[in-house]
């Protein structure tokens, strides 16, 4: 069947003072129903922007789509009217912030918070909407007793439960999901790590997971995207991408993945800065710091291939290319 999501040659920039910065460029994706998506990278690499062109929240001005297209079920959101758009903001696709204050309101009780969104996206009258929220506040593990308490009678873990219930409240097909855990501490990221693996299984819904935790994205996800400086440099099955790593800035974030059982001195840092989005380099926009590279990496980009081991793991470096003849 037809994917659930599929973003095809997406670009965005931002345009402030006549000069252009090229926030995301030519990013394709697709989400099948049910399926979870992890979206890697370092801060500023294009993730959250790209989050945002699916959902249509790209702050314009300053930002704007510069080409692509967004099918999410077979219909294209760049091309929708605003008002439907807001329908499906509303009742199929999700998102979930970093930060759970920035979507909670303070002085509303959590409780009449879930029924509000429950009320204005499914139909049901005020009481349901009531009973519904305790529903939703127990399914995240919140008693429902505690409906008519604020936000800041609730700790940071418990906060970003209340933001899963609100942003699950009408059901979506879609959950995108910004950082989720970035800003629990350990023991409450699994627990609401947990909490949306099943949520995943219960409901079958697909999620996009953006994270620069590689460990999360491989407890929760499907597959992954990796991105750099505003591009996709390597995707595919999570499997492969972490057993058969084959862009060099993806080996290296995997080699700077800390190792609980070795000194902190042998971790492999990437070394250099990510390039300024306004003046990106020529060529590769990994070379500046890719060990690997050769004198075409500064001349000419290189294009999405796949890789032998499966069609769908796609690599963006010069020395991925498929190779067509076996050896031997
Ligand atoms: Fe490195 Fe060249 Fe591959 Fe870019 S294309 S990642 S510079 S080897």
């Amino acid at each position: 069947g037809q994917p659930l999501l599929s973003v095809e040659n997406l670009s965005i920039v931002y345009e402030v003072g006549g000069e252009i910065t090229r926030a995301v460029s030519h990013i394709n994706l697709t989400l099948n129903r049910g399926e979870t998506l992890g979206l890697i990278g370092e801060t500023g690499a294009g993730k959250t922007t790209t989050a945002l062109g699916v959902m249509r929240l790209v702050p314009n001005p300053p930002g704007r789509v510069a080409g692509g297209k967004v099918f999410y079920d077979g219909c294209d959101l760049l091309d929708l009217p605003e008002d439907r758009m807001r329908e499906i903001r509303g009742n199929k696709v999700s998102m979930i912030f970093q930060d759970p204050m920035t979507s909670l309101n303070p002085v509303m009780t959590v409780g009449d918070q879930i029924a509000e969104v429950v009320l204005i996206h499914q139909s049901v009258d005020k009481p349901q909407s009531i009973n519904k929220a305790k529903e939703m506040l127990e399914m995240v593990g919140i008693p429902a007793g505690r409906y008519s308490e604020y936000p800041h009678q609730f700790s940071g873990g418990m906060k970003q439960r209340v933001v899963i219930a609100i942003a699950l409240a009408c059901n979506p097909d879609l959950l995108i999901a910004d950082e989720p855990t970035t800003a629990l501490d350990v023991t409450i990221q699994a627990q609401v790590l947990d909490l949306m693996k099943g949520l995943k299984q219960k409901y079958n819904t697909a999620m996009i997971m953006i994270s620069h935790d590689l460990g999360v994205v491989a407890q929760v996800c499907d597959k992954v995207a990796i991105m750099y400086a505003g591009e996709i440099v390597e995707s595919g099955p999570i499997r492969d991408v972490y057993q058969n790593t084959q862009h060099p800035y993806t080996k290296g974030l995997f080699g700077s993945i800390p190792d609980l059982n070795k000194d902190v001195e042998r971790l492999v840092p990437i070394k250099g800065l990510m390039p300024d989005p306004t003046h990106l380099p020529k060529g590769c926009r990994f070379h500046p710091r890719c060990p690997e590279a050769t004198a075409l990496c500064s001349k000419v980009s290189p294009k999405p291939v796949s890789t032998l081991v499966g069609g769908d793991h796609i690599v963006s470096c010069h020395l991925a290319h498929p190779q067509l003849e076996c050896a031997g």
